[in-house]
């Protein structure tokens, strides 16, 4: 592999001037300047290439810029980038309601478009208090969510996330009151779901559970029946089930969606991420029947009062149709299915290192999680070294990589994972 060069001559006003992620300027080490992208490769500026096993924050689902996207996208943008959705309409948004619908369990078909997925966890915090307030139920302004949630980065979002281990901690105080829960999966917890309920149940306007696995919490799996134990309660007391698919949605789980593992139809689903294969942002939240009935209606005021300046942006729209095309044509969801047959074998070895906790793997999802996560961005630099874009985060090595990864891109992942996780266990 090449070595290291003198970054571009772009990145010294960089860092002067763009601010990074999740990131403390003055320490972190430079981030790497990206040239392009292709399938799963990402070409840095000196010429070195990185195989992606993180696809981009769980996105990019058929790897980067695939044909059939990149296509609808410069059609797109020659005949009509954007146009505001006051009052107009276009047909990438028409098509890309009517395939979501199409898709998604039971009687989710209302789609409204949104530009991320924050917005989409607030959009559906909105539309549940309002479907309260215009069903007689205006009382119900709070919303349940589980420990090790996450939910996004705005400030209502922020509000559903853990409250102790994410990383918006500090902000508690300044954020909306929601009530924090353990996930239902054992007796224990799911007696206190059961008891806050009975409480405080006809205050509560949603539950927000990300079905199957919770992400950015650590990539912890959960069993399907805390989804239909879940749907049971939110019916017996009249409070809206919210599904986070952000990071679950198309195919990541091996199913297409988190909650047809447990073929439960939630009130609201909010979609995301790979909603666009991962080209360009954009995210939906999805209503059943009786949600929008409470806002059809002959007054006015009864209408959802959100409108995003770029909601259902037409080169969005186009590039998440062609997604869906390829999710039709191609097996998206056997190869998820076969990552994680893959992956389990594969990283098994990792479960006799120290500091190894947990070895788990779940549709195109493998983590290797151990006891503290030191030693970061030396971490991470070993990866590149090995020629592997991974962020290993909280307190897992993980990878989610292109559904479509060839198998020794994925066995090459995999083997760095373990090697590097054994390295890191002696430093
Ligand atoms: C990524 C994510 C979000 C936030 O989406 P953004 O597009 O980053 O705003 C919310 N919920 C879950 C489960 C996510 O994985």
């Amino acid at each position: 592999m090449l070595q290291p060069s003198r970054p571009p001559e772009w990145q010294e006003s960089a860092a002067d001037h763009l601010w990074m992620p999740y990131c403390q300027m003055k320490t972190a080490p430079s981030p790497l300047p990206v040239e392009s992208t292709q399938g799963v490769r990402i070409r840095l500026s000196d010429g070195r290439e990185l195989i992606d096993a993180m696809a981009s924050w769980w996105c990019a689902c058929h790897g980067y810029n695939h044909p059939h996207i990149v296509d609808a996208l410069v059609q797109q943008a020659q005949r009509m980038p954007h146009v505001m959705m006051g009052g107009l309409q276009h047909q990438p948004a028409a098509d890309l309601a009517r395939r979501l619908a199409d898709l998604l369990p039971g009687d989710l078909s209302h789609v409204f478009l949104c530009d991320s997925g924050s917005v989409a966890v607030e959009v559906a915090m909105k539309m549940a208090m309002q479907f309260h307030r215009q069903t007689e139920q205006p009382r119900r302004k709070t919303f349940i969510a589980f420990d090790r949630a996450y939910h996004g980065d705005t400030t209502g979002a922020m509000s559903l996330c853990d409250p102790v281990r994410s990383m918006h901690a500090e902000f508690s105080g300044g954020l909306l009151e929601q009530i924090h829960l353990p996930i239902p999966e054992c007796d224990a917890s799911r007696s206190a779901l059961r008891d806050t309920l009975q409480r405080h149940g006809s205050t509560i306007a949603g539950v927000f559970i990300e079905p199957t696995v919770q992400g950015a919490g650590g990539m912890r799996f959960h069993d399907p029946d805390v989804l239909t134990f879940l749907r049971s309660q939110c019916d017996q007391h009249g409070v809206l089930m919210i599904a986070d698919e952000l990071a679950t949605g198309f195919g990541r789980t091996g199913v297409m969606f988190g909650v047809d593992s447990a073929d439960v139809t939630p009130d609201i689903i909010c979609l995301g991420k790979s909603l666009t294969g991962g080209a360009i942002g954009l995210a939906a939240t999805v209503a059943t029947d009786r949600v929008f009935g409470a806002f059809w209606s002959d007054d006015s005021q009864n209408a959802f009062m959100h409108g995003p300046t770029f909601m259902g942006n037409p080169l969005a729209c186009a590039a998440a149709c062609a997604s869906l095309e390829l999710f039709e044509r191609e097996p998206r969801l056997q190869q998820a299915k076969a990552i994680e047959d893959q992956l389990s074998t594969w990283l098994k070895p990792a479960e006799s290192i120290p500091r190894v906790v947990d070895v788990r793997c779940k549709g195109g999802i493998g983590v290797i999680q151990v006891d503290r996560l030191d030693h970061l961005d030396r971490l991470r630099s070993r990866f590149v070294e090995e020629g592997i874009w991974i962020r290993p985060f909280g307190d897992v090595i993980y990878t989610t990589p292109a559904l479509n990864i060839a198998s020794e891109d994925l066995k090459t992942i995999a083997d760095a994972m373990v090697r590097v996780t054994e390295q890191w266990s002696t430093w």
